[in-house]
């Protein structure tokens, strides 16, 4: 498609948006008083219209039936986090039973790590990429750790080549061969969250089953983002959480996805707790775990309902809108950021992530020469949100679901000002 630089030419492509309805299903932000210009998707996604009713649907249920509501409620606590894995696991590619709600995001890695990292012999080591969330970052090393390896020795992270701003993925292959052996997991980011690239999930996947390793993704920033095959792709497990690309809340549950091959294995490790006994069982409150079927089988606690109650709201949207026409959408407004960008023509902006639509989702990270701090400043003062992370980077996402071309515009016609 042949992109303009011009207002005009930008709210034609709104015009004939199939999802341009999608934005008035979400509260918009405002900054002094006015309507702000939202590019934080990627951090926290916007609240859907919806989530208050259904929220007030549970303290009402509460109110009114009190304990009896596991059982009474519209939607009973006792299974409620069973609403979840149809429309969810359509998003990220499994089966049903392949999927389930919990916890928060690092809390699903280190209980999924329980179950996928267990060094044995010479196999201890992990490998992983380098500049990880943080929080992933030191989930690995405590787990490390917990096995009594040193984090120097048993982690092994992939970092661009010298000058370079991405991951080579011959890298990533090349390091999972020569480990061999010695290699018990792969865990990486699907969507690397501060270049925005997308690593080939189904290739890492192989090459590392290939050697006799488990292999895991954090998805915070796939899910909801990009189309995901995981059952396809063989993965052994997954999690992702709920509050960036799913707009469900700030610190909200979490997603998580075991492959169907260790669903029902009752062999692997497990940090059981009573919502994952079957739920027939779950109430006669005897000794003995009895997983439930699948992934759920690794649900821990009783369902936090409010906050579940907020995803549900959200997950509806989703489901009604589908990863297909989203990735559409997403393709089309991501690569107009890139085109403005690019027509800027800065050499005080450099685009670091991927320039192949393929290798990204919708968040675009530049490279700011000058003070990015100051610049994300002067972008709030302007009214755009958009996220600064140390030293120069700043980062930028056009969601498909609620954000617009004009959006897009707004905000490049403001950082030209800004750059001048
Ligand atoms: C957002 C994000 C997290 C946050 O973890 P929480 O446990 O939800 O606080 C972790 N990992 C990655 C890769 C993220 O992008």
């Amino acid at each position: 498609m042949q992109f303009e630089n011009s207002l005009a030419f930008a709210q034609q492509l709104d015009a004939s948006d199939p999802l341009k309805d999608y934005r008035n299903r979400f509260h918009h932000p405002k900054l002094n008083g006015l309507p702000a210009t939202y590019f934080c998707g990627n951090s926290l996604g916007l609240e859907p219209k919806t989530a208050k009713e259904f929220v007030n649907q549970e303290l009402d249920d509460w109110a009114e039936f009190a304990v009896e509501g596991h059982f009474h409620a519209k939607t009973p606590w006792f299974s409620y986090q069973d609403i979840f894995p149809e429309q969810l696991s359509k998003l990220v590619g499994a089966l049903p039973k392949e999927v389930t709600v919990m916890n928060g995001l690092t809390v699903n890695l280190h209980l999924l790590m329980v179950s996928f990292y267990q060094p044995r012999g010479k196999r201890y080591k992990i490998i992983c990429e380098a500049k990880a969330f943080p929080s992933d970052q030191y989930a690995l090393e405590s787990q490390v750790k917990h096995h009594g390896y040193e984090p120097e020795d048993a982690i092994l992270e992939i970092a661009p080549r010298k000058g370079e701003d991405l991951i080579r993925e011959e890298d990533i292959l090349k390091a999972i061969e020569e480990t061999g052996d010695e290699l018990a997991l792969v865990m990486f980011g699907g969507v690397n969250y501060y270049t925005g690239q997308v690593f080939d999930m189904k290739v890492i996947t192989e090459a590392s089953h290939n050697v006799g390793a488990q292999v895991g993704f954090d998805l915070a920033h796939g899910a909801g983002n990009i189309e995901l095959k995981l059952h396809e792709w063989d993965v052994d497990f997954a999690c992702w959480c709920s509050y960036k690309y799913l707009n469900s809340g700030p610190g909200n549950v979490s997603g998580m996805f075991v492959h169907e091959r260790h669903c029902n294995n009752p062999e692997l490790n497990r940090f059981a707790g009573w919502w994952g006994n079957d739920p027939d069982q779950r109430f006669k409150m005897q000794a003995g775990f009895v997983p439930a079927e699948g992934a759920r089988g690794w649900q821990v606690s009783n369902v936090p309902v409010f906050g579940m109650a907020v995803h549900k709201s959200a997950l509806d949207i989703h489901a009604e809108v589908g990863m297909e026409k989203l990735r559409e959408k997403s393709l089309k407004l991501t690569g107009y950021l890139e085109f403005l960008l690019d027509d800027l023509n800065s050499k005080d902006v450099r685009i670091i992530t991927p320039r192949d639509p393929e290798k990204r989702g919708c968040q675009i990270s530049i490279y700011v020469d000058n003070d990015a701090k100051k610049l994300h400043q002067a972008l709030l003062d302007a009214g755009v949100i958009t996220d600064y992370r140390e030293p120069n980077v700043i980062r930028l996402a056009p969601v498909p679901l609620y954000n617009s071309f004009e959006d897009v515009w707004t905000f490049v016609n403001i950082l030209r000002q800004h750059l001048m």
